[in-house]
């Protein structure tokens, strides 16, 4: 197959202003393309370096035709873009990740019924659209389980555990909570720790991975990644080859990021996708000979995909708004006095700091995974940050 690479200086659509967009922007500015930004807001991360701002609410037709006239192809970085958007754009120019992958996984039912009808191991689940279905689900998942909403649901908002043994009241009043949104409901499974893998794609058909990377989470959002060095051999073989079967049978072109659960009978099923870069692959920035982003930007623009590899251990902070409570903190005094790694500091000047609004990261780089995990636990505390949910697994 004759592959055409998009010229230089074309324009590229993306979708989104946040902070997975500024990255990307940036990437594909550095392979020469333009870019063209449709957010809400002019002041959003990515606008400011995008060569071209499209503003306004994300079903204006009007902004719609404006970004399919500028752009060849067009990439997202967020799920959560109403659907009919994203079909009106792939009618016109290349959407890549392609709508079937952003309409399937932008809707948690949809998408756990894609990794069942593909055989991929997942979490045993129900659809669940009324009262009735709920108390059926619990019945047939007997045991443990969570709820959680289709769509709009992210961090762990829109989920409700559901302890073996449930009574009626108790689904009931979940039921009201839920407030007729169609639900899947999960087996919860007796997790021995959760991992991600980033996948990309390419226009030939070809799949590189990065990862797994280790997750350790604060109230449910995303505090501390790595690379985990010390997953059992099986276990990150089983990983990569389920995240690259996914992408295959999505026949994906662009980037996604894979969710696993690993169990503590060992079992490795697929959590969630989302379809686009991911904040556990930050680190690829400082770490990797390609980030994520690079990857994005490859793949978007039909070129063949290298496979990335890690110069040095690292380990990403997240920077929450929580932080800004009473000024922006001295990060670089902090970070720049642990011996033994360098920190590379990303603030997305985001223009007010809102308690869990993500505000930038840091990722820490040194020579021994050990001492970077250890100066960034250091740093964490330092400003006072809340420990995260998981044990500290290297
Ligand atoms: P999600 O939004 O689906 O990624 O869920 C948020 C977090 O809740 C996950 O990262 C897990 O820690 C936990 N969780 C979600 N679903 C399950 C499940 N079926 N079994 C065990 N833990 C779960």
């Amino acid at each position: 197959m004759e592959i055409c690479v998009l010229e230089k200086d074309k324009m590229v659509g993306v979708v989104g202003g946040g902070q997975l967009g500024m990255f990307f922007t940036q990437s594909a500015q550095s392979l020469g393309y333009r870019v063209c930004c449709f957010c809400n807001q002019p002041d959003e991360p990515a606008a400011r370096y995008a060569d071209e701002v499209i503003t306004g609410s994300f079903d204006d037709a009007a902004c719609i035709d404006r970004l399919t006239r500028m752009c060849e192809v067009v990439t997202y970085e967020f799920e959560s873009i109403p659907a009919a958007t994203l079909a009106a754009i792939a009618d016109k120019v290349q959407l890549r990740p392609s709508l079937s992958v952003v309409q399937t996984t932008q809707n948690r039912a949809l998408e756990k019924q894609f990794l069942a009808d593909n055989g991929i191991p997942t979490s045993p689940f129900a659809i669940v659209d009324s009262l009735e279905t709920l108390v059926a689900g619990v019945r047939q998942l007997d045991g443990a389980a969570v709820l959680k909403t289709a769509t709009d649901g992210y961090d762990g908002k829109g989920q409700w555990k559901i302890d073996s043994g449930a009574d009626r009241s108790r689904l009931e009043a979940i039921h009201q909570e839920v407030a007729g949104r169609t639900c899947t409901l999960e087996k919860f499974v007796d997790l021995a720790f959760e991992v991600s893998m980033l996948v990309a794609g390419d226009v030939a058909g070809d799949f590189v991975t990065i990862g797994p990377m280790r997750n350790r989470h604060v109230n449910h959002i995303l505090d501390t990644s790595w690379v985990a060095n010390d997953v059992d051999p099986q276990v990150e073989a089983t990983v990569r080859e389920l995240a690259t079967r996914v992408a295959r049978d999505f026949a994906l072109v662009g980037i996604f990021c894979v969710e696993f659960f690993v169990g503590k009978t060992g079992e490795v099923l697929v959590n969630e996708i989302a379809p686009r870069p991911h904040n556990s692959g930050h680190l690829t920035i400082d770490s990797f000979s390609q980030s994520q982003f690079d990857l994005q930007a490859l793949a978007v623009t039909s070129h063949e995909l290298p496979q990335p590899k890690q110069a040095r251990p690292a380990v990403m902070v997240n920077l929450l708004g929580d932080l800004w409570a009473e000024g922006e903190p001295e990060f670089e005094s902090i970070g720049d006095s642990l011996p033994g790694t360098q920190m590379r500091l990303h603030l997305y000047g985001k223009a007010t700091a809102r308690p869990g609004r993500k505000m930038g990261h840091a990722t820490f780089i040194g020579d021994d995974l050990q001492t970077v995990i250890r100066n960034a636990d250091q740093f964490r505390a330092q400003l006072g940050m809340e420990a995260p949910t998981e044990l500290n697994q290297v």
